[in-house]
């Protein structure tokens, strides 16, 4: 199948850009993830691979580096694990498969897949997922494989906050929207959603955020698809990503109109923050944050990735 001229994907890695933390190597190396994870998706797009399938590769890639929160490098919880959550959804068909509080599954995207490619469920959580992972053949590690130095650091951090009673109700010193997604349009133009992360920081109690859930922090249908970042109790009660498409297919709105109000309107009126990417089947890609930057990039039929970390870095348009 040849690709059609609006063939495109667009990822993000967490709207938890935080300058002061990072240096000019952090930034190349979150650049050149984001650059690889970009051309990962092109090679299945130039292929004529369903956008569920682009959307899984170059979400698989951005799991497997570290600077990111989703797989390896996830966050650590209050009791010092990981437990990662993810979600994918399939515009054209409204299937989706999501998996929440896992702790040996590599790339927990591959999971939610087979979550919706293979079992009548839409989303599975902790051990029974995990079970599940075997039998499907979905690659289990030591828990040790997520670990990081930085985010071992983070959660120390947030401990000592804590224990000295500046812990935050919310968003802060001590949380990192690092989670990754992917949103892509084919050439058949159908189009795909879907989102990975290790939610936040010293969560505690088998706490899931928006990410792995339908609808608040991934969603796909004919005309829209978004994955979203940011701080996930809001997304959830915003039903964030739906709302976007919900705006698109029956409010008339454009996709930029509806990301911005979603994102910087429900999200922060309700009292949260954060980022989403989302497009709509004519291929164009809104990038929505209110952060200090989210990483962010977006590749089309030439194959040449786009990618922005800063809030004042330029990303051209799609088609530009
Ligand atoms: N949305 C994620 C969560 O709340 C966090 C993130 O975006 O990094 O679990």
């Amino acid at each position: 199948m040849q690709p059609l001229a609006t063939a495109v994907l667009a990822i993000h890695g967490g709207a938890g850009v935080e300058r002061a933390g990072m240096t000019a190597d952090d930034v190349a190396a979150a650049r050149a993830a984001l650059e690889r994870a970009l051309r990962a998706g092109h090679a299945r797009l130039e292929a004529g691979a369903p956008a569920l399938e682009v959307v899984g590769a170059a979400i698989t890639v951005l799991e497997d580096a570290p600077m990111f929160n989703a797989g390896r490098g996830a966050v650590f919880t209050h009791d010092g694990r990981n437990e990662l959550d993810a979600s994918l959804m399939d515009g054209a068909s409204g299937r989706a498969g999501a998996v929440a509080g896992v702790q040996r599954v590599r790339n927990p995207i591959l999971l939610a897949r087979a979550v919706m490619e293979h079992s009548p469920h839409v989303m599975m959580v902790g051990a029974g997922a995990e079970a599940f992972a075997g039998e499907q053949g979905v690659t289990l590690v030591e828990p040790a494989y997520f670990h990081t130095d930085k985010r071992w650091e983070q959660l120390q951090r947030a401990l000592r906050e804590d224990a000295a009673g500046q812990a935050q109700a919310g968003p802060g010193s001590t949380m990192y929207f690092g989670t990754v997604g992917a949103v892509a349009l084919d050439g058949a133009g159908h189009l795909a959603a879907g989102t990975s992360t290790g939610g936040m920081t010293n969560k505690r109690y088998g706490r899931v955020g928006d990410s792995p859930i339908i609808g608040a922090g991934t969603w796909a249908d004919a005309a829209c698809a978004v994955s979203g970042t940011g701080w996930g109790e809001y997304y959830i009660r915003t039903a964030a990503a739906h709302e976007i498409c919900a705006r698109v297919r029956h409010g008339g709105e454009d996709i930029r109109t509806a990301a911005e109000g979603v994102i910087n309107g429900d999200v922060v009126r309700a009292g949260g923050d954060g980022g989403a990417i989302a497009l709509d089947a004519g291929g164009t890609v809104a990038f929505p944050f209110n952060t200090e930057g989210m990483f962010r990039g977006w590749i089309g039929t030439d194959g040449v990735p786009h990618v922005a970390v800063f809030a004042e870095d330029a990303l051209p348009a799609v088609g530009e």
